[in-house]
């Protein structure tokens, strides 16, 4: 009852005052508040279901914490947005963004941005500020909120934010709208184009300057400077607004071009409204020849033609004061759709600054009425209706925020509740020895081994599973699965037999899958509701290196190796000179002929892993640094699809280092020992692991996460080159949308951050953690497999008590070669708890240079 009468004081103020007044209308629109459903929250796409536009709600995020598109944001904001309808249209003040951070697990903001809006959901206007600049600075953190004044102010229904990066990126965002509801309900003006005034040497433009239409003799279908609700100052030649030019408040026009006397504007509307007044913000300067208009004519257009009768209203003419003012012009409560005025001069100028339009009661009940807008309980409930500045208003808009205000923080503390019950449950889970049991049953054939029983790993297993986590080359679980399957079975125990060097075995050679897959897999699904396809959108590239490369001009001289996707050979390119971008030295080139690696997707692969492997090519395309593996070229336009990448001569780290032995510190009595083809020095080892932190500073700067960093992952080159490789477990940055064999997912637990492992969150903080364990393997010579002692399942019981941090957990040991300061200072700091105190890859790379020339 209380409401009703509130609400009604509200009409009828909102009646009495017609004209928008930006400075009180900044009300939040819904998107934290939830006025705005779910449904009216769209996107061009996403990067995983948890990322959907829904969760683009400012400060409250949900799902995996904000709205990401897929991949990457294209440069320039031109593609990606996340739009917000509104159901219908407002006046909207002030947008309000924020990045994904849930909880420290994100980092993903965007640092610039670009809003489009439309009034009728086809015809898109691209926001511009006074100055025409179109691209306003977002966030530079992943958790403050940014408000950006809109200057001038969008009238709209839908309202597009898009990310714009300078080189393509990950981004996320949350956003709120801030404003009121459009009440003049007018969509458009057409009005001639505004003059120039010459006046005592300096040129006046009377020009239209936000105007949103088509302009081209005359403005039509758009709205501009006559709504933005900024008023004219008495005196023209000044302006409300910051260092414009003289006359920029007033759109006007002298009467030596009308010979009829009187200027023609058009108004249109939403829908048919019953009209009572329009107010009309004029200039009265007469000492400079401008008045307030003589008369006034308006016609109504309703059904299909101008209706007979129209309205004429004299102003009394005022040549006293020479203030700015509103004249109000009644309508007589005509009904129309259109309504077109002539406005007479009285003078030889004539100028306006501001046009509005009442509309009765009878149109307030017809648009919320229920079931006009049944959905939207903006135009129903909520006070943000046209802005008066009376103190009720503010009272009220005061009231709604305060409840918003409160119910967020109800909901985000219940969030928190449920959030570490969950997560303590999933702990307790991993540690419960009944589900050791329990998946023992299922699984028959599963056996858990301990490492010491590693010798055995090379004995036959009839299984479809096999040991998961091996060293070496051929470490990549999913291909290893891929590989026993008949028609790859011949070259994995070719692969499997060289590799000398694969270590531990720390499960079951008998193939039984491992129950951390499950779990892990379980884990994230109950935790943000499903695991995530992997949103493929077409292969589009404009990217120099997505050109295609004639097949034929490939001949294949060995196989390399194997990976996830299938076989990787070496072959000699022929013409390649012409692909390769003027920065790019690979390798040497023999008159035409160059050496490249060659990875291929198997021919029967299924579309995940095309998609997969197309994703691939896209992320690698688009990252030029050199610590990263380059792609030169694409054989995609028929199967089988190929990714041509520069050779590493020296193949991939891991199986790089695992062949040689540490060199000696020099002693003064022994001869200074060469670095031979068998050894090398902890200095060569550092400058190693600061080139992986080099690319992965790069990565970082594009908020780029790995997400399976180790050394299998980074290749070898000449003179100790190094460069990251296999962006193949990147393509989903949120779920763990790994190959699933047999509904089984297979994950580097090893090297995975206890966040990523019991959260399913991937972030840079968790690249850190796997680069501290990538450094105790480069220093660690990869002689033994990161927590060797461990099986897996213990791996993940110290997890949990990562989680816990009661002291228990049980860090990797300090390599016999690696000094105290960087085990202390640099290792042991990529596997704090709190992801906030692991060190930046920038730090980790600073640090690393300075330990190279101590
Ligand atoms: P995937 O990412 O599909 O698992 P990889 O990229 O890891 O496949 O390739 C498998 C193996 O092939 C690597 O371990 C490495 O030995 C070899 N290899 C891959 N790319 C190159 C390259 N550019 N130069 C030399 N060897 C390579």
């Amino acid at each position: 009852m209380e409401f009703k009468v509130i609400r009604l004081f509200v009409l009828l103020a909102a009646t009495v005052k017609a004209q928008v007044n930006p400075e009180v209308c900044r009300y939040p629109l819904g998107m934290t508040g939830g006025q705005i459903q779910d449904e009216d929250i769209s996107a061009s796409s996403y990067w995983s279901e948890s990322t959907a536009a829904k969760f683009g709600r400012l400060d409250i995020g949900g799902g995996d914490g904000a709205w990401c598109p897929d991949i990457m944001s294209e440069p320039h904001g031109l593609k990606e947005y996340l739009q917000v309808d509104l159901r219908s249209l407002h006046f909207i003040t002030l947008v309000g963004t924020q990045g994904r951070h849930a909880d420290g697990m994100g980092n993903e903001f965007a640092q610039k941005y670009r809003i489009k809006y439309s009034r009728d959901g086809s015809n898109w206007v691209s926001w511009q500020d006074r100055k025409g600049q179109q691209v306003i600075e977002g966030n530079r953190n992943a958790y403050d909120v940014v408000l950006k004044d809109l200057e001038p102010p969008i009238i709209a229904r839908y309202v597009r934010f898009m990310p714009v990066t300078d080189h393509s990126m990950i981004v996320c965002m949350r956003v709120e709208l801030y404003g009121c509801e459009w009440l003049d309900g007018l969509v458009s003006y057409s009005i001639p184009d505004g003059h120039q005034m010459i006046y005592r040497d300096l040129e006046v433009s009377f020009n239209d300057s936000v105007y949103d239409g088509v302009s081209a003799e005359g403005l039509t279908k758009g709205l501009g400077q006559l709504t933005d609700g900024t008023w004219g100052l008495d005196d023209f030649l000044h302006s409300q607004i910051y260092g414009v030019w003289p006359g920029y408040d007033y759109v006007g026009w002298s009467n030596r071009t009308f010979p009829k006397g009187y200027v023609e504007m058009i108004f249109d509307f939403d829908h048919v409204r019953n009209f009572t007044s329009m107010k009309v913000h004029t200039s009265n300067m007469f000492s400079r020849g401008v008045r307030v208009f003589r008369q006034v004519t308006c016609f109504f257009w309703s059904d299909s033609e101008w209706e007979p009768g129209p309205i004429t209203f004299r102003p009394t003419p005022d040549r006293v004061s020479q203030r700015a003012r509103f004249v109000t012009v009644t309508l007589g409560d005509r009904t129309a759709k259109t309504i077109k005025c002539r406005f007479h001069f009285s003078d030889v100028w004539m100028l306006f600054s501001e046009v509005a339009f009442q509309s009765g009661s009878a149109v307030y009940n017809t648009s919320m009425g229920p079931g006009k807008h049944p959905k939207n309980p903006l135009t129903v409930d909520d006070p943000t209706h046209k802005v008066d500045d009376s103190n009720t208003r503010i009272l009220i808009g005061c009231l709604v925020a305060v409840i918003a205000i409160l119910s967020a923080i109800i909901v985000i503390m219940l969030w928190r509740q449920v959030w570490q019950k969950m997560l303590e449950k999933a702990s307790r889970r991993l540690l419960d020895d009944d589900l050791t049991a329990r998946l023992a049953i299922q699984n028959r054939a599963f056996a858990f081994r301990h490492s010491s029983l590693s010798s055995d790993s090379g004995s036959t297993s009839n299984s479809t599973y096999e040991r998961i986590y091996p060293l070496c080359a051929d470490y990549q679980e999913p291909s290893r699965l891929i590989r026993k399957l008949p028609e790859f079975a011949h070259s994995a125990e070719n692969l499997k037999s060289s590799s000398s060097c694969m270590a531990a075995t720390a499960s079951g050679s008998d193939g039984a899958p491992h129950y951390a897959e499950a779990d892990i897999i379980s884990l994230q699904e109950s935790s943000d509701g499903s695991i995530a396809a992997a949103n493929m959108t077409p292969f589009t590239g404009t990217d120099s290196s997505l050109r295609e490369f004639p097949r034929e001009k490939l001949s294949f001289k060995e196989k390399l190796g194997e990976g996830q996707f299938g076989e990787v050979h070496l072959c000699e390119a022929e013409g390649m000179q012409d692909f390769l971008d003027e920065d790019l030295s690979v390798g040497e080139i023999s008159e035409s002929l160059l050496l490249v690696a060659v990875k291929t997707l198997r021919e029967d692969a299924n579309k995940n892993a095309r998609n997969d492997f197309l994703k691939e090519i896209r992320i690698m395309s688009r990252l030029r640094d050199p610590n990263i593996v380059r792609l030169l070229a694409v054989c995609v336009d028929t199967d089988p699809l190929w990714m041509i990448t520069e050779y590493m001569e020296n193949g991939d780290l891991n199986q790089f280092l695992c062949n040689l032995r540490l060199k000696e510190a020099p002693d003064e009595d022994k001869p200074e020992q060469e670095e031979g083809e068998d050894s090398i020095s902890y200095t060569k080892l550092i400058s190693m692991a600061a080139q992986i932190a080099s690319g992965m500073k790069y990565l970082s700067s594009l908020n780029f996460v790995h997400r399976d960093l180790a050394t299998r992952n980074c290749l070898v080159g000449k003179n100790y080159t190094i460069r990251i490789a296999d962006f193949g477990m990147s393509r989903n940055l949120y779920k763990g949308d790994y190959y699933r064999i047999q509904g089984r997912a297979v994950l580097p637990i090893r090297w995975m951050s206890w966040e990523s492992i019991l959260l399913g969150k991937f972030t840079m903080a968790s690249d850190v953690w796997a680069f501290g364990v990538t450094l105790w393997e480069i220093l660690t010579l990869c002689k033994e497999q990161p927590y060797s002692q461990l099986s897996d399942e213990q791996v993940i019981e110290n997890t949990g008590e990562f989680f816990r941090d009661k002291g228990k957990q049980v860090y990797l040991p300090k390599p016999p070669c690696c000094p105290d300061s960087v085990y202390n200072d640099l290792m042991l700091s990529c596997w704090r708890r709190n992801a906030k105190q692991r060190p930046s890859f920038q730090e980790i790379h600073a640090q690393l240079q300075e330990n190279m020339s101590a």
